[in-house]
């Protein structure tokens, strides 16, 4: 990014992040997307059932999701990410439930706007957010790993720095519920994609996302917004001989035209198209130009720093792909 640029884009940033500025901004999203969608938000309402756990995507602003989940034989539930209270409290209600919890995965606003709201409407409500980040209005931190469980839902909170400094996110158990383990990922990692960096060094993410790689294939992803489309059209752009990534992109096409969810995705399948997570792939290497397919073969996999570089320049190119809806 060119330094003027750049230096008008950390004051935005500051801004966002630390003065009230920033929750109007997230306001004006709230008011942009109900003026588009009504209160039907941005993605129809659709439960994925287990069998005793219960998961439900709930569209906030223009792409974000909070995210409902029910443990079905005790009736517990606990939320992630409320951006806006309003759209949580409203679908809470109609299923008459008091959750014993909120966990945040980061303090940027759109995902952390709505636990004030909620502290007021159910008084003793913990809110949960990373050590680092200064999550608003959170009542309990979290520190590098913690394991924290609310009736037969058990969570590990994981430490994955990189678009913030304190982002958290956060793994559930689904050994006893009868369903695959989940992770939450908020904007650490997306459908076809990760977040941007904004508050750590490319080598910091790298290791967040290889993280990522070490969980079970089958692990639900369900990250914090609706970027499928833009992100597996950049997939496919980087690597256009990965018929992985072609595939998803028409089956996201199909979904998004009926505006229906694209979550959850499995860790298999993003290790298949995500450019992202695939950092050592000679495919890859050869588009950031780092590398040839030849010298890779001789050279054997690459080093961490080399694999840091490769995920800084996917980045850089991906802010700067244009993607046209
Ligand atoms: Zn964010």
């Amino acid at each position: 990014m060119p330094k003027a640029k750049d230096c008008l884009f950390r004051i935005g940033y500051f801004l966002y992040t630390h003065t009230r500025f920033g929750r109007y901004y997230h306001g004006k999203d709230i008011q942009k997307a109900r003026d588009k969608y009504d209160e039907d938000g941005h993605t129809v309402i659709e439960p994925t059932l287990f069998d005793k756990l219960e998961i439900t995507p709930i569209p906030v602003a223009l792409d974000n999701y909070a995210y409902i989940i029910m443990e079905t034989e005790s009736n517990t539930c606990v939320v992630i990410d409320v951006g806006d209270e309003n759209a949580v409290i409203r679908f809470l209600d109609r299923m008459n439930v008091i959750p014993a919890a909120v966990l945040t995965t980061h303090k940027h606003w759109d995902h952390s706007a709505g636990n004030r709201g909620m502290r007021k409407r159910y008084p003793g409500l913990r809110v949960y957010g990373g050590y680092y980040d200064n999550v608003p209005d959170a009542t309990n931190v979290l520190m590098d790993i913690e394991t924290i469980k609310f009736g037969g839902l058990n969570f590990t909170a994981i430490h994955t720095p990189g678009h913030t400094t304190g982002h958290v996110s956060y793994f559930l158990d689904g050994k006893h519920l009868g369903a695959p383990d989940c992770l939450f990922s908020g904007d650490h990692l997306f459908l076809g994609g990760c977040g941007r960096m904004f508050e750590a060094p490319p080598a910091k993410m790298l290791k967040s996302l290889d993280m990522v790689g070490r969980l079970k294939r089958e692990t639900l992803v369900w990250p914090g917004h609706e970027y499928a489309l833009n992100n597996l059209e950049f997939a496919c752009h980087i690597e256009p001989d990965n018929q992985h990534a072609r595939e998803k992109l028409e089956w996201a096409k199909n979904k998004r035209q009926k505006r229906l969810k694209t979550c959850p995705s499995t860790v298999a399948e993003e290790l298949l198209y995500n450019p992202f997570l695939r950092t050592s792939q000679a495919s890859i290497l050869k588009v950031v130009a780092l590398t040839t397919e030849d010298e890779e073969e001789k050279l054997g996999p690459p080093s961490d720093e080399t694999r840091a570089l490769v995920l800084a320049e996917l980045r850089e190119q991906k802010d700067a792909f244009k993607y046209i809806q």
